[in-house]
C-alpha cells in the first residue's frame, strides 16, 4: 500500500472548508472509494502527489494536458506573458492569434472566448435561441455540456419525454423547454422534430459523447442530425469541448464533418485550447455569430474571457499540436487498449473498448455501449477494483468508469510501459471483485 497521510490530512482539511473537499465532484473518489490523492506537481506523462508518489497521469487533467504537463514551449510562453502582466481588461494579440488558429483548423467563421465549457454552451444555446427566436433545446442522455441549468435535464421515459431537473436547484422552468432523447436513436429525433420541430431553437450534442465513457457516433449520424435540424430551421450546436483538438488535429468534425462535407452551425471547444488554463470557447457561421453584441443583440461578456496568459497557453499548445503529436496518440492508444484488452480477457471481466479517432474508454460490460443506457450497465464493482489496483501500481486512471482515459504526446514508452505492467494485476483485481 501506498503512502498517503498527507492526502489523508489534506483531504480532512479540505473537508472542513469546502462541500465534499473538492472542488469539482468527481475528485472526491465517491465512485471509487478511496482517499484521494492531492497532486503537488506534475512532469510529462507522470504526478507527483503531497505523499511523494508518482503515478503515470491517464486523465491529463480530464483532456486538456494533450501535451503533457509542464511543457517547456508552454511554459516558457506562459512565464513571459506573465511579465507582461495577467489581464487587462482590453483586447489583446494572443486572443486574435487564437481565434486564427482555431478557425483555420475548424469549419466555424468566427469564435468568442469564455472561460469554461459550462459558459460555453450556455452562450451558445442563448445564442441559438436569440438567432432562430425560438426556445425549444434538444439534447440526448449521458451526453454532457457543463452544468448549464438547461442542460442538466435527465432523460424522461418514452421516445421523447419533455425532461425533468437531474438536480436540485434546477426548476422546472430551467429545464422545461429541453427535450431529452436517447442517443443514436434517429426515430426519436424525427419523432421530437416532427412534433416540436417549428419551436426548437437548436439540438446540442457532444460531437462524439466522452462523458458516459466514449461512445463513437455510427456513421452519418452526426451529419443526419445536421440534416434534420436544417430541414427544420434549428441551429446543430457541436460540442467539441472534448473531442476538439484531441479526438484528432481537426475534432470529432475531422473524422465525420469533413469526410461527409457538413459543418455545425455553432461548435464549442474548451480543454485543450485553454493548454490547462479556464478557456474555453463558442464559435459558428458568421450570419449567426453576428447576433453576439456588440455586433448584434445577444448579450454575452466577461471579465477574464479571452485573458491574455490562457490565450497565450492554448495558441502554443495549438500549434505545437502537429500530426506528429496525433500520431503519437494514435500508437500511444493502441498499446494501452490492446494490453487492457489482453489483461481483462485473461482474467476473464466481461470489457468494451471503445474509440473516437485518438480517444478511448474501458467500459465494463461485455457489449458494446451506444447510448446512456448500455453506459449505466456496468460493472461498477469491478471498475473500483481495477481502478485502485492500478492506482498502487503508480497509475492514475479516471475515478469513474464513465470516463475515456486520455494520454498526452509525452506518454513515452516508460510511462506506458508502466501502464502495460500495471494491467493484469488490476484485471485479476476486477476479476475478485466482480458483481
Ligand atoms: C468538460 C466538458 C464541458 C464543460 O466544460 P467545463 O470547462 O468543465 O465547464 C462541456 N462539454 C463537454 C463535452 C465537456 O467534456
Amino acid at each position: 500500500m501506498v503512502d498517503t497521510d498527507s492526502s489523508s490530512d489534506l483531504f480532512q482539511r479540505a473537508r472542513a472548508v469546502t462541500p465534499g473537499g473538492v472542488n469539482s465532484p468527481v475528485r472526491a473518489f465517491r465512485a471509487v472509494g478511496g482517499t484521494p490523492r492531492f497532486i503537488r506537481s506534475a512532469q510529462g506523462a507522470w504526478l507527483t502527489d503531497v505523499d511523494g508518489n508518482d503515478y503515470v497521469d491517464l486523465i491529463c487533467s480530464w483532456g486538456p494536458m494533450l501535451l503533457g504537463h509542464a511543457h517547456p514551449e508552454v511554459q516558457a510562453a506562459v512565464a513571459d506573458a506573465v511579465g507582461r502582466g495577467t489581464s487587462y481588461g482590453a483586447p489583446t494579440e494572443p486572443e486574435v492569434e487564437l481565434a486564427e488558429e482555431m478557425v483555420a483548423r475548424t469549419p466555424i467563421d468566427s469564435v468568442r472566448f469564455v472561460s469554461s465549457g459550462t459558459e460555453a454552451t450556455m452562450s451558445a444555446i442563448r445564442l441559438a435561441r436569440g438567432f432562430t427566436g425560438r426556445d425549444v433545446v434538444v439534447k440526448f442522455a449521458g451526453c454532457y455540456h457543463g452544468h448549464v441549468d438547461a442542460l442538466l435535464a435527465e432523460a424522461g421515459s418514452g421516445v421523447a419525454t419533455l425532461a425533468i431537473p437531474g438536480t436540485p436547484g434546477v426548476p422546472e422552468s430551467a429545464t422545461g423547454l429541453t427535450l431529452v432523447l436517447p442517443y443514436h436513436d434517429r426515430a426519436a429525433v424525427t419523432a421530437a422534430f416532427a412534433e416540436h420541430g417549428d419551436r426548437i431553437a437548436c439540438l446540442v450534442t457532444e460531437a462524439a459523447p466522452g462523458n458516459m465513457g466514449v461512445v463513437p457516433p455510427e456513421p452519418g449520424f452526426n451529419e443526419f442530425l445536421a440534416r434534420t435540424c436544417a430541414e427544420h430551421g434549428a441551429l446543430f450546436v457541436s460540442d467539441e469541448v472534448m473531442t476538439g483538438f484531441r479526438a484528432s488535429k481537426h475534432g470529432q468534425w475531422g473524422l465525420d464533418g469533413a469526410l461527409e462535407g457538413w459543418r455545425p452551425d455553432l461548435m464549442t471547444f474548451g480543454k485543450v485550447m485553454g493548454g490547462g488554463f479556464p478557456a474555453a470557447a463558442f464559435g459558428g457561421r458568421a450570419d449567426v455569430m453576428a447576433h453576439l453584441a456588440p455586433e448584434g443583440p445577444v448579450y454575452q461578456a466577461g471579465t477574464l474571457s479571452g485573458n491574455p496568459i490562457a490565450t497565450t497557453a492554448g495558441l502554443v499548445t495549438l500549434r505545437l499540436a502537429d500530426d506528429a503529436v496525433y500520431d503519437h496518440l494514435t500508437k500511444a492508444g493502441d498499446v494501452v487498449k490492446q494490453a487492457a484488452t489482453e489483461a481483462l480477457s485473461e482474467a476473464g471481466v466481461p470489457h468494451v473498448v471503445q474509440s473516437t479517432g485518438t480517444m478511448f474508454s474501458v467500459f465494463f460490460r461485455g457489449a458494446p455501449v451506444r447510448d446512456f443506457r448500455d453506459a449505466s450497465d456496468q460493472d461498477t464493482a469491478a471498475y473500483a477494483a481495477f481502478f485502485h489496483a492500478m492506482l498502487d501500481a503508480g497509475v492514475y486512471l479516471p475515478p469513474s468508469a464513465y470516463e475515456g482515459w486520455f494520454l498526452s504526446s509525452a506518454h513515452d514508452d516508460r510511462a506506458i510501459q508502466t501502464v502495460v505492467d500495471a494491467l493484469p494485476g488490476a484485471a485479476r483485481a476486477a476479476a475478485e471483485a466482480r458483481a
